[in-house]
C-alpha cells in the first residue's frame, strides 16, 4: 500500500534561507525530533521560523508531511554548507521521540515503510540510508540510538524493501559527480581573530567576536539557537562560551570553551 505524502512546502521566498541550492539526492538520512510534536506542527514549525535549519520530510503515527521540494538541499545533517549530508541527503525527521511510547513506536514503523517506499521509488538499496550521526557525530535519532536499535531500523526498512520488491543495495550508477561544484551560493569567508576569547569580566565584544559566532553558526554550533539572530550579538558570553565548547567537543578539541588558535584552525578547515 502506498503512502500518501500531505504536502506543506516552504514558500519560494525562503528557498535561500531553508533550502538554497538545487539537489539530486543520493543518501536518505533519519532523524528523531527529540519533541513531542506531530509532523504537521513540525512541518509548520520548520517552514515558518527564521532558522535555517530544515528537513524534506516529517513522519509521526499517521502521517507523512512534506515540507521542501526534493530537488533542493535542506540543512539538517551538521555537515556545513557543502557537507554531503547537507547537499546530497533527503532529511526524514522522525516525530514523539522526545517521551516515545506508543505514539513515537507507530512513527517509526510509518518511516520504515515510508523510506522503503522513497528506495523503491529510487531504485536504491538499503546501503543508502544513513543516521544523522553518520554526517556530523551528533546524538540522532537519539531514542533509536539509546535504544540500541539501529540495525534492527535498518534491518526492518530492508525487509520493507524487499516486500515491496526493490533493490537490497543500488548499483553505482550517477554517483559520479562531485558536490560541491555547482553551487549558486558563494562560499563566504570570516574573518577569525587570532587572539584568545573567553568568558570574563567585564565582557569581550566587538566585531571579532562577531565573525566566531558566525563561523560558529555556519556550522551550526549556534551561540543561542532560538534567540534573536541565533544570539549573535558580538558579546563573548558563556553561551557563546558553550557553543565553542560544543564544538571543540566534536573536533577532538579540548573543550575548554575558550577561542584561541586551535579552534581559530579547527573552525577555518571546516568553513
Ligand atoms: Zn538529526
Amino acid at each position: 500500500m502506498t503512502i500518501t505524502v500531505k504536502k506543506n512546502l516552504v514558500s519560494e521566498a525562503k528557498y535561500d534561507l531553508k533550502c538554497p541550492n538545487p539537489m539530486t539526492a543520493e543518501y536518505i538520512t533519519i532523524h528523531n525530533t527529540a519533541n513531542d510534536a506531530s509532523a504537521a506542527n513540525e512541518i509548520s514549525y520548520m517552514t515558518g521560523n527564521t532558522s535555517s535549519t530544515s528537513f524534506h520530510f516529517a513522519v509521526d503515527d499517521k502521517e507523512v508531511i512534506q515540507g521542501l521540494p526534493l530537488n533542493r538541499n535542506a540543512w539538517h545533517t551538521g555537515d556545513g554548507t557543502n557537507g554531503t549530508g547537507n547537499r546530497k541527503s533527503i532529511g526524514v525527521e522522525i516525530c514523539y521521540s522526545k517521551s516515545g511510547g506508543a505514539k513515537y513506536k507507530a512513527a517509526e514503523k510509518l518511516a520504515i515503510k515510508f523510506v522503503a517506499q522513497l528506495l523503491k521509488e529510487r531504485g536504491w538499496g538499503i546501503d543508502r540510508v544513513r543516521k544523522h550521526q553518520d554526517w556530523n557525530g551528533k546524538y540522532c535519532p537519539h531514542r533509536i540510538l539509546s535504544e540500541g536499535r539501529w540495525n534492527e531500523v535498518k534491518a526492518a526498512i530492508e525487509a520493507e524493501l524487499k516486500s515491496l520488491g526493490g533493490k537490497t543495495s543500488s548499483s553505482k550508477t550517477n554517483t559520479t559527480k562531485k558536490t560541491t561544484t555547482s553551487s549558486s551560493k558563494k562560499k563566504t569567508s570570516y574573518a577569525l581573530p587570532s587572539g584568545i576569547y573567553k568568558v570574563k569580566s567585564p565582557m569581550m565584544k566587538g566585531a571579532s567576536v562577531t565573525q566566531i559566532q558566525k563561523a560558529l553558526a555556519a556550522l551550526y554550533f549556534y551561540p543561542d539557537k532560538g534567540a534573536k539572530n541565533n544570539g549573535i550579538d558580538g558579546v563573548y558570553g558563556p553561551k557563546t562560551a558553550n557553543a565553542v565548547k560544543r564544538f571543540q567537543l566534536m573536533h577532538g578539541l579540548s573543550a575548554d570553551g575558550i577561542y584561541g588558535p586551535k579552534t581559530k584552525a579547527k573552525l577555518e578547515a571546516l568553513l
